[in-house]
């Protein structure tokens, strides 16, 4: 845990990584503390209507009771083991049951279909997946073995927990698939120890007294399974677990209410659908925000309608919780991802790799607890993610005295009659004129000037704008060179299951258009 300290610097300079040589991740967020204080709460469980409070010990029975049955069906260390399932205890227990038996859980989201699951579940060779009765209809179809609750008839195992260490693969996570086929990021037991200085920095020292945690965005995805669920469990922070099936800003202030939430993680994509709705949440003492740039005009926003200042953070799925915000700390800087997390190193290199002032690639340093062991299968990816002794993120930015400014992705940034533009400032700006919800710029081929800024715009329902409106909008606040030439009007933007806007699909629209 973060020792509280009274500066940033002091926190920063002070941290060393401790990764003890025997490490089950299992034992790290349940075993020990169901032993130690079985009462205390885990999860709320707030999915069938009536509030049930899960204990340590509840769930670390329950999980013993996943476990018992993967042996029995001859699950063995180093199986992958998918979990299909929503928010609720079972998905944990499912997890923490795979960890503990040396196993490899592999987390799939509730929302995918036929094809997204069957070549995630090729790619990984899963032995057997925990799930749900719609999943098991869904896996059936696949010819994958599924462990469904009503299978749960063994009594919880005793067995010791397999020997395993920081290196030992723990956990398989795909990636998003924002700009492409997503990747296997194959995780060791050591990577909850690298997610928890951010999220306890990014909701200015997560583990106050009163503290509940809970996020919309789901345990598939790293930002719901290791940015909330199992730090909360491991930092002895509740966790609220809750149908995520649709959200709206009812749900979401109902499941604030009954579950006494004081810390949430809301994706921007969320935050900007609160706002859109003029949705107010009482009671919140610290909000997170990250996976795709928050923005001036949302934090702004956060202020005024939630009464707190949204610390944003970034990572990816492969190295997460690099950076971050911390108002408890210093002020954010609007349009920066905020800086280093206590234990990362994270600069921006030139081509020759050396850190630069000027614009350059985001990178981390090797070293740091979170950190990928490999992609899985894929030796070449895994080789060309590296540097030297840098990570790539992909990830164009800057750094300004220590606070880190994205600019977009490596493929996103825009080049255009000679300049480099990064898309996230421009939809940004979009956003703060007052009809529009949401919005996607992208780089359209141009014979003249390479590229143009193309931005995608969904109105607010009921809203008007025109084109050349928001136009004027931009021109009359950024460079004059960075306004959208073009501007579409669509109903939705193409997302992904974690929310994200698919660029790639907004930049195939922009190309054939351009044909
Ligand atoms: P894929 O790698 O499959 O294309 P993805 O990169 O979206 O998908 P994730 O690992 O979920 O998959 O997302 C990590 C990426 O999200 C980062 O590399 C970065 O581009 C973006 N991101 C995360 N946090 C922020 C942030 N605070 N601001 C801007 N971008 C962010
Ligand atoms: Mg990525």
């Amino acid at each position: 845990m973060l020792t509280r300290a009274p500066t940033y610097d002091a926190l920063h300079d002070g941290f060393r990584w401790t990764l003890p040589e025997g490490l089950n991740m299992a034992v790290q967020v349940c075993d020990a503390r169901a032993h130690a204080t079985p009462e205390a709460l885990a999860i709320i469980d707030l999915t069938d209507g009536a509030r049930r409070d899960v204990t340590c010990g509840a769930l670390y029975t329950l999980s013993r009771r996943v476990e018992a049955t993967l042996r029995r069906r001859g699950v063995d260390r180093g199986d992958r083991v998918g979990v299909l399932l929503s928010q609720s205890p079972l998905c944990a227990a499912a997890h923490l049951a795979a960890w503990r038996m040396g196993a490899i859980s592999v987390p799939l989201f509730k929302l995918f279909q036929g094809d997204a699951l069957r070549t995630r579940l090729e790619d990984c060779g899963a032995r057997i997946v925990v799930t749900d009765i719609d999943g098991a209809f869904l896996l059936s179809e696949l010819g994958v073995a599924a462990l469904v609750e009503a299978d749960l008839t063994d009594p919880p195992t005793d067995a010791p927990p397999a020997d395993t260490g920081p290196e030992t693969p723990a956990v398989l996570i795909y990636t998003s698939g924002t700009t492409g086929k997503p990747k296997g990021a194959l995780h060791g037991h050591r990577v909850l120890t690298g997610h928890l200085p951010g999220v306890e920095m990014s909701h200015d020292f997560l583990g106050q007294p009163g503290d509940v945690l809970w996020t919309p965005a789901d345990w598939a995805w790293i930002g719901g399974l290791f940015d909330v669920l199992m730090p909360g469990l491991a930092l002895g922070v509740p966790v609220v677990a809750a149908r995520a099936d649709k959200f709206t800003p009812e749900t979401c202030a109902q499941v604030i209410r009954e579950g006494r939430v004081r810390n949430v993680f809301f994706p921007p994509t969320a935050l900007r659908m609160l706002k859109a709705a003029d949705a107010s949440l009482p009671g919140l003492r610290s909000v997170a925000s990250g996976g795709e740039p928050l923005g001036a005009e949302m934090l702004a926003w956060g202020r005024d309608a939630l009464d707190v200042t949204i610390n944003e953070f970034y990572g990816q799925t492969e190295c997460n919780m690099v950076a971050s915000s911390c108002a408890a700390l210093f002020d954010p800087r609007p349009g920066c991802i905020g800086r280093a997390v206590p234990g990362f190193d994270v600069a921006v290199i030139d081509e020759a790799g050396q850190p630069t002032t000027d614009e350059g690639a985001i990178a981390i340093r090797r070293g740091c607890a979170s950190m990928l062991l490999e992609y899985w299968g894929n030796p070449q990816a895994t080789a060309e993610k590296f540097r030297g002794d840098w990570l790539l993120t992909g990830d164009r930015g800057t750094i300004e005295g220590g606070y880190i400014r994205f600019v977009g992705r490596e493929d996103d940034v825009i080049t255009s009659a000679g300049y480099r533009i990064g898309p996230s400032e421009i939809e940004d700006c979009l956003l703060t004129h007052p009809a529009v919800a949401t919005v996607g710029v992208v780089g359209k081929p141009d014979s003249l000037r390479t590229e143009i800024v193309k931005a995608y715009v969904v109105l607010k329902p009921g809203a008007r704008a025109s084109a050349e409106t928001l136009q004027d909008w931009v021109k009359a606040r950024l460079a004059s060179y960075s306004y959208p030439r073009e501007i579409a009007f669509l109903d939705a933007l193409p997302m992904t299951v974690t929310g994200k806007v698919i660029r790639k699909d907004l930049k195939s629209m922009a190309a054939e258009e351009g044909a």
